[in-house]
């Protein structure tokens, strides 16, 4: 099969290689979407101290851990599965047996790997991955939203872990793809108003088409001020960081919170910040992060993101602005980090039928 196969910062070549085998309990998909993700550019645009390791060996892997496709094969133990089903990936795979994994919590297992990074990924015709881990796509989810579900339950943990809804005033940093599925997400927690963050005006604007109350651009009008005046110095109930890298959004995010306000990060900070703890402490703030995804009570985040995506609450076509055959990897790659240039929000590879 063609792969497309990582061997550093802007180099990825597509090879042909060896159709995964099949472990008993997983299935076989014919890859039809797989997403370029934020931390599959962090490892492409420069060297980083994050060790890469994969069953191809040191220092490659096939990245695609936001995919869906249609199962072709199934392994001797699979039973819930068939041939011919249309499925979207949950890609975090845990140890199964820690404390953690016991209760759900397979995003904070100490040694969990990830379909598309230590487990060939959906760069890839065909992509090996466990029965217990792919979720049925229903007729109304096209295989370009379900390799969304990644990115919406990244977003729907963190509204979770802040708590948000019950009326609600969110203000969310970045309009990427996280940011833009938190303003659909909190929306459909039950949030009043939302305040969107980010720095480009095709960002902003489907922020607003999503549902946001204002869209706030970042490099032209400080969004501090802005939130102030809107909020008559009152603050905003809770902030969603999705931005990272080495912004000053955390602390932005601690003015503009009211007393007792939540603020939740899911950016990646290459590099430890400066917080403002005296800010926190006058206001009583509570800091959280959010990690992944998770079991929430008996169902797992991923299945509540797919319900969302079926019953329409949130959109995910929209945000796929992008599509690039696997040959032309580097080039969605490319795409996806100029998003001035190519107003980009997520970029997909995609396969013909
Ligand atoms: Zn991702
Ligand atoms: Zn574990």
């Amino acid at each position: 099969m063609r792969a497309a196969i990582f061997h550093g910062p802007k180099d990825i070549r597509v090879e042909t290689i060896d159709i995964p085998t099949l472990n008993p309990d997983w299935v076989l998909l014919k890859v039809h979407a797989a997403g370029v993700c934020g931390s599959d550019l962090h490892l492409y645009k420069e060297k980083t101290e994050i060790p890469i390791s994969s069953t191809l060996g040191e220092g490659k892997y096939i990245p695609g851990h936001e995919l869906s496709g249609e199962v072709v094969e199934i392994g001797s133990d699979v039973d819930s599965i068939e041939i011919g089903t249309r499925v979207g990936v949950e890609p975090i795979i845990g140890c199964g047996h820690c404390k953690w994994c016991n209760i759900g919590k397979y995003n904070l297992c100490v040694n969990y790997k990830l379909i598309g990074f230590q487990y060939p990924g959906g760069f890839a015709e065909y992509c090996a991955v466990p029965e217990e881990k792919c979720l049925v796509l229903p007729d109304n989810v096209s295989y370009e939203a379900g390799a969304t579900l990644d990115c919406i339950a990244v977003a729907e943990h963190a509204i979770r872990r802040a708590n948000i809804g019950n009326e609600d005033a969110v203000a969310i940093f970045g309009a990427g793809s996280i940011g833009l599925f938190a303003v659909q997400a909190a929306i459909a927690a039950g949030a009043r108003k939302i305040y969107s963050i980010g720095t480009h005006d095709f960002q902003l604007e489907m922020a607003r088409e999503l549902g946001a109350s204002i869209g706030i651009h970042a490099r032209k009008e400080d969004p501090v001020e802005r939130i102030n005046d809107l909020t008559s110095g009152f603050g905003v109930d809770k902030v969603v960081e999705a931005v990272g890298g080495e912004t000053t959004v955390v602390n932005d995010a601690i003015r503009i919170l009211r007393n007792q306000g939540t603020l939740v990060v899911t950016g990646i900070f290459v590099k430890p910040i400066p917080v403002d703890l005296f800010g926190m402490l006058t206001k009583e703030l509570t800091i959280t992060t959010a990690w992944g995804y998770e079991h929430w009570s008996h169902r797992k985040e991923f299945e509540v993101s797919l319900d969302l995506l079926a019953s329409g609450k949130i959109t995910a076509d929209r945000l796929v602005t992008h599509k690039y055959p696997l040959d032309e990897v580097n080039k969605a790659y490319e795409t996806a980090i100029d998003k001035s240039g190519t107003e980009s929000v997520k970029v997909q590879i995609s396969f013909p039928d």
